[in-house]
């Protein structure tokens, strides 16, 4: 199954961020998702149940934003969503088209539990860039996950 290799490699980079900020309970975790991975959302969340179960991670609440494709006709300049199937400029009806968006593979951000921090709440999953481990318990990993198939 094709989603599991890419939420293997989420939960790969999400455990590292956990790790890294001392965290034992990952509460929640954000991912955008191109459409064009082929992967589906049903799938992913199915993955991602079977990986974490008896983990600390088992239970986290998992948002996931589908991006759609987004391209721009190397033609005319115009730029269009479309399918995963059906490329072809609107305006000109052109097939020479460069992709914007779509291929994401990338997770937004993570919010874990740090034990024994009387400041620690869930804080919300703003971009931080925080990972130091005291009293933040909110990991911003922002890189795309890199997969080795
Ligand atoms: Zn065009």
């Amino acid at each position: 199954m094709h989603e599991l290799g890419i939420m293997s490699g989420v939960l790969d980079a999400v455990d590292k961020s956990a790790k890294q900020a001392q965290a034992d309970k990952v509460l929640k975790i954000s991912l955008s998702i191109g459409v064009m991975t082929e992967a589906i959302e049903d799938s992913l969340r199915f993955a991602f149940e079977a990986l974490t179960e008896g983990t600390y991670m088992e239970g986290a609440d998992l948002e996931i934003n589908m991006v759609e494709p987004r391209s721009r006709c190397l033609e005319c300049g115009k730029e269009f969503n479309h399918d995963r199937f059906h490329v072809l400029c609107p305006e000109c009806g052109s097939f020479a088209t460069e992709l914007l968006q779509g291929r994401e593979m990338q997770i937004d951000s993570i919010e874990v539990d740090i034990p024994d921090d009387v400041s620690n709440t869930s804080a919300d999953s703003t971009p931080t860039g925080s990972t130091n481990g005291d009293s933040s318990a909110s990991a911003d990993v922002g890189s795309a996950v890199s997969l080795t198939d």
